[in-house]
């Protein structure tokens, strides 16, 4: 087994690499139906009913990294708007069906982003 992480990893696959070496076991992009609205969260643990998202900070527009654009501003904002508002409106369904929510930025470490779905499944 390789000591060393590639940096370059994908947030979400290193999350998942590190969950399945813990020992966790999950479905990936499992989609979820609730009310016709079809969310399709990075990592689900079906039976604890815990929906684990990894957001970019640009597309989800982190309060830290996910400046607004200033340029293309005609198109690129609306654009970044809707994502917010559907990650807002796929957070509030699972929730009002009983699903934990974990959303996790990609510039969190690996380390806290573990720590955060733990406690959710825990
Ligand atoms: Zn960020």
């Amino acid at each position: 087994m390789r000591a060393n992480r590639r940096t370059d990893t994908k947030p979400e696959i290193a999350l998942r690499k590190e969950l399945h070496r813990l020992g966790y076991r999950y479905r990936k992009d499992f989609p979820i139906v609730l009310d016709g609205l079809r969310v399709r969260p990075d990592i689900v643990f079906t039976a604890r009913k815990v929906a684990v998202f990894v957001d970019g900070c640009f597309w989800h527009v982190c309060p830290e990294h996910g400046r607004q654009p200033v340029s293309n501003e005609w198109y690129w904002t609306p654009k970044l708007q809707r994502n917010m508002e559907r990650d807002r409106i796929a957070t509030d369904a699972l929730h009002d069906a009983g699903w934990q929510v974990v959303r996790v930025w990609e510039h969190v470490p690996l380390a806290e982003a573990v720590s955060a779905v733990e406690s959710a499944i825990f």
